[in-house]
């Protein structure tokens, strides 16, 4: 029996996790569940899978989720020093990190310290603390499984060892990408568009943080980082291609010419029973991948005219340092501006460009470098917001 830690479980990856336990209740039990303010949400997911701990993002949502389930015998818990805490209890074995964004590094660094497998779908943890956070993986030999659909696609195209995958003769990783919902708008279209249609993606239902990073494309941005540092690359050793159809979820080519692709549908419980299960597999019940319902699969090169936030992420990859850290807070900025409507569309990109060549950019030395580049950056883009002038 595994017992999960799951960060992040009120949003779509933490419901999908629950999905998975809740069909295989013989092989996973939930230990504990953390969510930001969602009480509601928290209370069902209570009732239905009984944690031991459960941790809620402020005082009050803590209140509230313990008055709705006061005949229940779990501990309500809030803060940051309890969200590191579920991560390292003794009972967890596997801990899904799947809180969005830098919110996420700090309790998934507490499950890699503690020796858990991490199940890695936060990829903006790794994407601001990338060699700190592959360190930690390295010394505490933790088996880091990525839940992000491409990379776990990857993973399990690579050459497999007992100790995880390994990447002995690849000569290139070949990401695929939808192309979002504004794949075929031109940029005056692209100026108009509300967080309405943003958060409409033609085949994945997610988070609206990361459903605005995938129209945006800078969700594959985000995810050239995290390929680069899971699979020790640069951006030159991966190309973007994009595949509106999202079967194949990434590929990874070898130096004798043949190409090896995961492909199944949309559906993220796929990788997420994939990484609980690994190096076995489980049942899901995805529907079978029907290749002559899908009958075509199409391929494209990215514009990175109309889309420079993938131009952006390998600069910042290149740039080192806190680049990285600096591009993703700001981003997490714009994002969250765009989605009160205070910017438009194509200003995200054009923040994230401004902030990375405005930014003091640093080295990485400890992990306070880089919570000290996110605050700096995230002041830094609020200003240009409230100054309305983005480039
Ligand atoms: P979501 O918005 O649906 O859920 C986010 C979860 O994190 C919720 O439980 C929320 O309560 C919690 N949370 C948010 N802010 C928090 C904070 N400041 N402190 C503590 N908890 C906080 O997001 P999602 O779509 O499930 O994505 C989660 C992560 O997984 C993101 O990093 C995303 O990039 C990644 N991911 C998601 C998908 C997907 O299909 N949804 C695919 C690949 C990767
Ligand atoms: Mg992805």
């Amino acid at each position: 029996m595994q017992g999960i830690c799951l960060l992040g479980a009120t949003g779509s990856i933490g419901q999908s996790t629950l999905d998975i336990i809740a069909q295989h209740p013989d092989k996973f039990t939930l230990v504990s569940a953390s969510a930001n303010e969602s009480v509601d949400k928290m209370a069902a997911i209570c009732r239905q899978f009984l944690p031991q701990r459960v941790v809620m993002g402020s005082q009050r949502a803590r209140e509230a989720l313990a008055e709705q389930c006061n005949d229940l015998a779990i501990s309500f818990e809030w803060g940051e020093a309890s969200l590191d805490s579920i991560a390292c209890d003794a009972a967890v074995d596997q801990v899904m990190a799947a809180i969005m964004g830098f919110a996420g590094l700090k309790p998934t660094l507490a499950g890699i310290r503690s020796g858990k497998r991490i199940l890695l779908a936060n990829k903006e943890s790794l994407v601001t603390a990338g060699k700190l956070f592959m360190d930690e993986v390295a010394r505490n030999n933790v088996a880091l499984l990525p839940i992000d659909s491409e990379h776990n696609a990857i993973y399990q195209s690579l050459p497999q060892t007992p100790q995880g995958a390994h990447q002995k003769d690849v000569a290139k990783i070949i990401l695929t990408a939808s192309g979002g919902p504004f794949r075929n708008f031109s940029l005056k279209e692209m100026k108009q568009v509300t967080p309405e249609q943003a958060c409409k993606h033609p085949n994945w239902s997610m988070g609206q943080k990361i459903s605005i990073d995938s129209a945006s494309l800078m969700n594959k941005g985000l995810e050239l980082i995290e390929a680069c540092w899971l699979f020790d690359v640069t951006p030159d050793d991966v190309d973007v291609v994009v595949h509106p159809e999202s079967i194949i979820h990434s590929m990874v080519s070898y130096r004798d010419g043949s190409v090896i692709a995961q492909m199944g549908n949309p559906d993220m419980k796929i990788p997420i029973a994939y990484g609980m299960s690994w190096p076995d597999r489980i049942e899901t019940n995805v529907a079978p991948l029907s290749l002559i319902d899908v009958a075509k699969l199409n391929f494209e090169a990215p514009d990175k005219q109309r889309f420079p936030n993938l131009r952006l992420a390998a600069e910042a990859w290149y740039m080192g340092g806190t680049a990285m850290a600096v591009l993703n807070a700001t981003n997490e900025v714009a994002v969250a501006a765009f989605l009160q409507k205070k910017m438009g569309f194509l200003d995200i990109a054009a923040l994230n460009e401004s902030v990375l060549t405005k930014a003091n950019i640093m080295p990485v030395r400890t992990l306070d470098d880089v919570f000290e580049a996110d605050k700096v950056a995230r002041q830094l883009a609020n200003d240009i917001i409230f100054r309305g002038c983005f480039s």
